[in-house]
């Protein structure tokens, strides 16, 4: 038997693979790159003249990208970027100047919050448009407001909050704004993580820096890491879309691929297909397949041994073990097919409430738990052949041994 492993090695790897991997080290990343490059005094003289259009071609990359990947969430926040940089650049002195900024510093967070609430569905949607309208409307109001009650405007934006007196030459109410939005993006982060969620939370506190910079050169900086951080998102989401399967968020046929490309001379693979599913779709119908492919895909995930799992297409998985022969991977295998043998699995119909009900009627509750079992076949690069179609073919007739032999098994 092999030994589990341990809690700690565990939250390890649980913080590795889901916080630092995907979410602290690539934002982390792009921002010390461009600190460095911003602070040093000495830059090579060839890369002085491009510092100042750096910032540009950075914001004009995210409009453009926006645009062609029909990325409307990206090319609004590169609108609102934009907007901000050419508002610092041209802040009037004295009470003007400090109304316009307090406005913009206390809406825009609340701007990047509606934009993030948006489902990517390009740019003429009927959501976009009336976000557009929202934003115009915002803007008027600003103008108006300077032009027309400029001092009670003022009043109204430096009303202090908490009895300290201001921070600095943003309104308090600014920081209440920002901190609520970025508190909001956290929670949405950390319940479904994905790469521009990401991004954007690292991307509000540059833009919270751009609005305290004191010249507008230090602002277009930041503003252009916080363009550069939204960049980096939509790229590695696109990227994951391309090699993440959507229904079971595993990675699909091409990650298993260029991962097999990848070995070296000694791993283990193992084909793995639910049984009887045809019968089981057929009886409870296609969504409720669909859950347990999900629920059955949560398990597989979590294989022990280094193994990783793919969805290699329908109902059938393939799980990867680097270094590992045929014999040493039998007992994580077991126990795979244990865990989804165990499991049980209650099916969530359209009907079923939002909310708790007050009264339950026990006749018509706790519907009868479903379970599937899965049928496993195991090869390696020893005896299953030198190339990976080799292998997969020699695991696939492991597996079809196993369906024959009754399923719910583990064959070699
Ligand atoms: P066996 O035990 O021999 O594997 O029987 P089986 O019925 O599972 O085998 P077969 O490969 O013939 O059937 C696979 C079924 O899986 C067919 C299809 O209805 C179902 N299936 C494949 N992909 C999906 C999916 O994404 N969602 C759902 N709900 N069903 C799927
Ligand atoms: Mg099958
Ligand atoms: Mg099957």
């Amino acid at each position: 038997m092999f030994n589990r492993p341990s809690w700690s090695f565990m939250t390890l790897n649980l913080l590795v693979r889901k916080l630092i991997y995907p979410f602290i080290l690539p934002n982390a990343l792009v921002c010390l790159g461009l600190l460095y490059l911003f602070s040093r005094p000495e830059l090579p003289e060839a890369m002085r003249p491009f510092l100042p259009v750096f910032p540009w071609v950075v914001l004009g990359g995210a409009l453009f990208l926006g645009w062609r990947f029909n990325r409307s969430r990206l090319l609004w926040f590169a609108i609102l970027l934009v907007g901000c940089n050419l508002l610092l650049h041209h802040l009037p002195e004295g009470d003007s100047g400090r109304f316009l900024l307090g406005a913009a510093a206390t809406l825009l967070p609340v701007n990047f919050l509606l934009v993030s609430l948006f489902r990517e569905r390009g740019m003429i949607n009927p959501r976009s448009m009336l976000y557009g309208s929202a934003l115009l409307a915002q803007v008027l109001t600003v103008a108006w407001l300077h032009h027309n009650d400029l001092p009670r405007a003022l009043g109204f934006l430096d009303s202090p909050l908490l009895p300290s007196a201001t921070l600095n030459a943003l309104p308090q109410l600014s920081h209440l704004s920002f901190l609520g939005a970025i508190a909001l993006l956290a929670w949405r982060y950390f319940r479904s993580p994905a790469a521009f969620e990401g991004s954007l939370l690292w991307a509000m506190p540059a833009v919270f820096l751009a609005l305290q910079a004191t010249v507008p050169e230090a602002a277009t900086r930041s503003l252009s890491v916080a363009g550069l951080l939204l960049v980096l998102g939509v790229v590695e989401s696109s990227h994951a879309m391309a090699y993440r399967d959507e229904l079971t968020g595993l990675h699909g046929r091409r990650a298993l691929n260029e991962l097999l490309d990848r070995q070296g001379s000694r791993y283990a693979l193992a084909m793995l297909d639910i049984d009887h599913f045809k019968k089981f779709n057929d009886t409870h119908g296609h969504d409720v397949g669909d859950q347990v492919l999900k629920m059955v895909a949560g398990k597989l995930a979590a294989v022990t041994g280094g193994g990783r799992t793919f969805r290699y297409g329908g109902e059938e998985f393939t799980v990867v073990f680097a270094r590992k022969n045929t014999d040493e991977v039998i007992d994580h295998l077991e126990q795979l097919r244990e865990s989804v043998a165990e499991a049980r699995f209650y099916p969530r119909g359209n009907d079923r409430p939002k909310k708790r009900p007050k009264t339950i009627d026990k006749k018509q509750m706790a519907p009868a738990p479903l379970s599937v079992t899965i049928s496993i076949g195991v090869s390696d690069r020893k005896t299953g052949g030198v190339k990976p179609e080799q292998i997969l073919k020699s695991a696939d007739e492991a597996l079809y041994r196993a369906k024959k032999a009754g399923r719910n098994q583990v064959c070699t």
